[in-house]
């Protein structure tokens, strides 16, 4: 069931939204070569409770980390570890959730460690520009398959494979809430969008098939073929006028 917020309700996703928007921008100031996952996770982390909010990922499902951190070939749901060490030109997706007064922010960004390759820049720059097609056409009275066509058109057409087999989702009082939101579909079709729902726009974009599989420790989504992947997140409110980003901090 959709969930629709109120005014009062929307005030308070703004504030989760701005503290995800928050950790992930203080994340990127750790970024860089020899770090570990771990050591950024808890950049992450203390960030969060700092604010006075919860990791919307830690426990979620049993999952270990406060954040995501996948790098590389890894798409999503990378499990933060003393081990992972960030390399210079590795490409790095952080996805981070902050529950905050009853609601959730969700968002993601990838970041290059270093120098990275053009292709790796590229393939970072059509993510971003197709997560913000997506929020683009968050209106009311459009459909969710506006949404995921102008996301699909975009990045197939630069001969990118776009990741179905997760999508993005509805986002309030749960982490996960209805609707899905997939990055394909046929405009002018599917959900129809209304006024105080709130989404998240969540592109997965690889540079090669749009085809993954789930590595053995049952959380760590990688390319099947091993190409490079790029992930954009972010939380939109619907409204009367233009989308609101709850999770984007300038
Ligand atoms: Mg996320
Ligand atoms: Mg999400």
């Amino acid at each position: 069931m959709i969930q629709i917020k109120n005014n009062e309700q929307l005030a308070m996703m703004r504030q989760a939204g701005r503290i995800t928007g928050e950790a992930i921008l203080k994340a990127r100031e750790y970024i860089k070569e020899g770090i570990s996952t771990k050591e950024i996770d808890t950049v992450i982390h203390d960030y969060i409770v700092k604010c006075g909010a919860k990791p919307s990922f830690l426990g979620y499902g049993g999952f270990p980390g406060s954040a995501c951190i996948s790098i590389n070939e890894e798409v999503i749901h990378g499990i933060p570890k003393k081990s992972r060490i960030l390399h210079e030109g590795d490409i790095v997706k952080i996805d981070v959730g902050a529950y905050y007064n009853g609601f959730h922010g969700d968002s993601a960004n990838t970041f290059g460690v270093g120098k990275i390759s053009n292709d790796a820049q590229a393939l970072i720059d059509a993510t971003r520009e197709s997560v913000y097609r997506g929020v683009a056409l968050a209106k009311h009275g459009n459909r969710v398959g506006d949404i995921g066509s102008s996301i699909f058109d975009y990045a197939t057409s630069r001969g990118y494979g776009v990741v179905k087999k997760y999508v993005g989702h509805g986002v309030g009082h749960e982490l996960h809430e209805d609707p899905e939101i997939p990055n394909f579909g046929t405009a002018g079709r599917g959900q129809r969008l209304f006024t105080g729902m709130t989404i998240a726009i969540e592109p997965m974009i690889n540079a090669g098939t749009h085809e993954v599989r789930v590595l053995g420790d049952n959380w760590t989504v990688v390319t099947a073929d091993g190409s490079l992947s790029a992930h954009y997140e972010h939380t939109v409110a619907i409204t009367d006028g233009e989308p609101v980003l709850l999770t984007e901090v300038k």
